[in-house]
């Protein structure tokens, strides 16, 4: 087994998670199996409880896990599912090692952090490593090297450098190169200084990887390498780039593959990049559509970075540009004629009444003005909601997530909810199956009658509600395994309205976009050119 551990100087936000999601999508197109995990070192047990504010996006995988959004790039990077056991927390750690205690495993001893909870970082690691049946395993670390919180982990990781084969570990190391001056000379007294740091905590990086506006020049990298030890071949430049999907390129003419390939005794391979075209397309869309995301942690773009990756995907793949209007729904509320700018309009998921009302307004926006729409899970039910209240009538339909005394709950509570009173992992969650209607939009999208897709949430359409909302016009092109859930709805004679309870943003790919999200853009660039003629 090989690891490479990436930990992060200097200071937080360097694109670690981009650069290690690069690094699996250099490795795995090259022939080697590959794998990635993450670090949390919070003491949360998951991101599933964390506001979006804080943290961005809560990522969902296929088997359930709520987890952080960088398990949602190294998917998309390696073009594969990964699993809960993938992102490992603090919380994760403790809770299982004090278990422990009280089951009685640790009698006798006393359960300290050096050995019992590096020795339950360490078996976690491996036992990713083995059940995935990697060549080599990538290993994020969340933070900062310094931080009290990340310790353990890297003692963690000392301790398993000591105790695999040699050359079984390689370390990389993230850092800032400020570029000051008017002649942006490129400054590594940063780099040097938490390289120090790190090898005051016994850790020799292998690779240092330089976050920087431009080019690393020469004389940075020797420099660099005379402080730090690492060879020169070992100091990558990674420079700011408009799209991530350009880095791995940047760190492969680096000679990186060669460099971790002669580290580990790897049986060189050959990059074939899956990427070519797509990337080809993200350069060279001139035709643009601008979406309107309506939510309301739109100040921090992070917070919805599957969709904003969705329809890069989608670009992409059809060469269709799109700009996004990040708008808040209280601003909406107040003014929906913010939208008219808008070809096509998503409303995203979300919890809590706040920023709802302006949600409704902006679906009301989208059906009454025929602008292509696209509604995700409290999006979608932001649509029945309104569709309940203006073309039903019933003045008063609400979720009872938002009002508990509503007469009319036209989104109700799931029956397995009931008396579920935790809040982590109690979700309707991850991948589930959706039978799609023939003749309906959504058979067009999907080639096939059954999907599966990602899920999160506690709420549903109302089943007592179900023939009215259908008796004037909405349909559910989409349903669960037993029919009773609602899944997908569509409004009859519209041929730009799509809402779905499923997140599909989740499963996005690179090659693969979301469906939803491809036919929004599509429909987009129609009302466009319907506008303009
Ligand atoms: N709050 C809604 C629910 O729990 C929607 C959830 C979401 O958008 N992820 O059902």
């Amino acid at each position: 087994m090989h690891y490479v551990a990436i930990t992060g100087g200097v200071i937080s936000g360097l694109g670690k998670g981009t650069i290690t999601s690069s690094l699996s999508h250099i490795l795995s197109n090259s022939g080697h199996k590959v794998s990635a995990m993450k670090i949390d070192p919070y003491l949360n047990f998951d991101a599933g409880t964390m506001n979006p504010y804080q943290h961005g996006e809560v990522f969902v995988l296929n088997d359930g896990g709520e987890v952080d959004l960088d398990l949602g790039n190294y998917e998309r990077f390696l073009n594969r599912n990964l699993l809960k056991e993938n992102n490992i927390t603090t919380g994760k750690i403790y809770s299982r090692v004090i278990e422990k205690e009280r089951e009685g495993k640790y009698l006798g001893e006393t359960v300290q952090i050096i050995p019992h909870i590096t020795n339950e970082i360490k078996s976690r690691i491996r036992k990713v490593a083995d059940s995935e049946k990697c060549d080599v395993l990538l290993i994020e670390v969340g933070g900062t090297v310094g931080d009290i919180e990340s310790m353990p982990f890297l003692e963690a990781l000392r301790e398993l450098n000591r105790e695999e084969p040699k050359n079984s570990l390689l370390f990389c190391h993230v850092t800032l190169i400020p570029e000051i001056g008017g002649n942006m000379e490129q400054k590594t007294k940063p780099t040097q200084h938490s390289v120090n740091e790190l090898r005051g905590i016994g850790i020799q990086p292998d690779i240092i990887f330089c976050r920087l506006k431009g080019r690393l020049t020469e004389e940075s990298r020797k420099k660099i390498s005379t402080f730090t030890d690492v060879p020169e071949e070992g100091i990558i430049g990674v420079p700011d780039a408009h799209n991530i999907y350009y880095i791995p390129e940047i760190m492969y003419s680096q000679g990186i593959l060669q460099y971790i390939e002669k580290y580990f005794s790897l049986k060189p391979g050959e990059f074939r990049d899956p990427w070519v075209e797509y990337k080809r397309n993200l350069e060279s869309a001139k035709e643009k559509v601008k979406i309107a995301v309506v939510g309301k942690y739109t100040k921090f773009m992070d917070a919805y970075i599957s969709h904003k990756e969705a329809f890069t995907h989608v670009t992409g793949l059809t060469g269709i540009g799109v700009d996004i209007a990040w708008l808040d729904s209280d601003d909406v509320k107040k003014n929906p004629s913010i939208l008219s700018e808008a070809d096509g309009i998503l409303v995203p998921g979300g919890f809590g009444y706040r920023g709802v009302e302006g949600k409704v307004k902006a679906v009301q926006y989208a059906r009454e003005n025929n602008v292509p729409f696209l509604g995700i899970c409290l999006g979608f039910q932001a649509a029945v909601i309104e569709y309940a209240r203006n073309v039903l009538g019933i003045k008063d339909a609400n979720s009872s997530e938002f009002d508990q005394s509503t007469p009319d709950p036209v989104i109700d509570l799931l029956p397995e909810q009931i008396g579920v009173s935790d809040l982590g992992g109690t979700m309707r969650l991850g991948g589930q199956k959706v039978h799609i209607e023939s003749g309906t939009i959504a058979s067009s999208l999907y080639s096939t009658n059954e999907i599966s897709e990602r899920h999160r949430h506690r709420y549903e359409v109302n089943p007592k509600y179900i023939d009215r909302l259908e008796e004037k016009g909405m349909i559910f092109s989409g349903k669960d395994d037993a029919g009773i859930r609602m899944e997908i709805a569509e409004i009859k004679g519209k041929n730009n309205f799509i809402a779905t309870q499923y997140h599909s943003e989740f499963q996005s790919r690179p090659l693969n976009p979301s469906r939803v999200h491809r036919y929004l853009v599509q429909r987009a660039l129609e009302f466009k050119r319907g506008r303009k003629a």
